[in-house]
């Protein structure tokens, strides 16, 4: 049985968070001078008050999207914010470990890393499925959290709903799902999930599928008590008001978002077909994610190229199993096109 006490920290259970002063009055007043701030305002028009530390307002319109309730919900400077507090949550430095699958997204990596928290690497297996057994087999009493991404970042595929379910059935700690890319794949979200296992924990961005990377906003979807433990941790304005304000107005838009999803799903089909008819990639793997991993006969001279005509790509050629693989982010139909305007110039070079 899960146990969600047995896996917090123990100074982090014991911890009394700070209380902002937006935090001890939420009442009606006309004058504030309990906060220091500069009640005679900024240059901008705005912005001299401090945020709501647990954006309310917003959290409601993402219930709203996400059909979740917003109890459920933590947003953090960015997913990155958000795996950083999972470690510092739940993580003990020097004592416990985590679980990462490899070839993912590295910030799962760097940020055990930065809280001196254990590794176990289980790759994926070549066709970038998780290895179920061998990660249940390193399961110790120490493993805290089972990185997961899906769509996988830089390998573009799903992951098995099946095998999810299963590890989070047979482990004690968190099951991290980031869905990061979700928006642009056929499979529902995991979100649902949350009300029947305690132990699971979505991770998604408006970074991707929304274009908002430049604002900072990642969201967890867990149960209340995981949301409770990572607001004692983060910091109090973790989310800042212009951030706040912007998202509420995109939030108003939804239908214009699919639109843009429409297009560049219609786009990485389109790339797809034309990067596979080239003679010098190898295999363009099958994406649901917003870029496309390709094989190619030699990354390195081929990433080089596109850079020399002001292209620039991923080179992931040096990770594991992403031997001569490049990651090409699927962008509007007309760099699309350039793009390969310009590979078709290297099959002439390179006959
Ligand atoms: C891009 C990406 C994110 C998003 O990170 P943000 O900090 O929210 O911008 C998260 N996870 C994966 C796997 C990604 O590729």
């Amino acid at each position: 049985m899960f146990d969600l006490d047995s896996i917090i920290r123990p100074n982090i259970k014991m911890l009394t968070p700070y209380s902002s002063a937006r935090d001890e009055f939420k009442g009606v007043a006309s004058i504030f001078l309990d906060a220091n701030e500069n009640n005679l305002g900024s240059v901008l028009n705005d912005y001299n008050r401090y945020p709501d530390p647990l954006q309310k307002k917003l959290k409601e319109s993402i219930e709203e999207l996400k059909q979740i309730n917003s109890c459920n919900i933590f947003l953090g400077n960015g997913s990155d914010e958000c795996i950083d507090l999972l470690y510092r949550c739940f993580c003990e430095p020097g004592k416990d470990n985590v679980i990462i699958c490899p070839p993912t997204y590295g910030m799962y990596e760097v940020s055990a890393n930065i809280n001196l928290v254990e590794i176990k690497n289980v790759p994926l297996t070549a066709a970038f499925e998780l290895n179920k057994e061998g990660i249940l087999s390193s399961i110790d009493s120490n493993s805290k959290l089972i990185w997961i991404c899906s769509p996988n970042n830089p390998t573009g595929n799903l992951t098995d709903r099946k095998t999810i379910l299963s590890i989070l059935e047979n482990f004690k700690g968190l099951v991290v799902i980031d869905e990061a890319y979700v928006d642009f794949s056929v499979s529902s979200s995991f979100i649902n999930d949350v009300s029947r296992y305690p132990n699971l924990v979505v991770l998604q961005t408006f970074s991707k599928a929304w274009g908002l990377a430049g604002l900072r906003l990642g969201m967890i979807f867990s149960s209340t008590n995981i949301i409770h433990t990572l607001n004692k941790v983060k910091p109090p304005y973790n989310i800042n008001q212009a951030t706040q304000e912007m998202l509420l107005k995109a939030l108003q838009h939804p239908n214009e978002v699919k639109k843009k999803i429409g297009v560049i799903i219609a786009e990485r089909k389109k790339l797809s077909d034309q990067l596979s008819s080239l003679s010098f990639i190898q295999k363009v793997y099958s994406s649901d994610a917003n870029f496309l991993l390709v094989k190619t006969d030699d990354a390195t001279s081929l990433y080089q190229y596109l850079l020399r005509n002001e292209i620039v790509v991923r080179d992931r050629s040096k990770i594991t199993l992403c031997e001569g693989c490049l990651r090409i982010t699927i962008g509007t139909p007309e760099e699309n096109k350039q793009l390969m305007n310009v590979l078709n110039h290297f099959v002439k070079a390179n006959p």
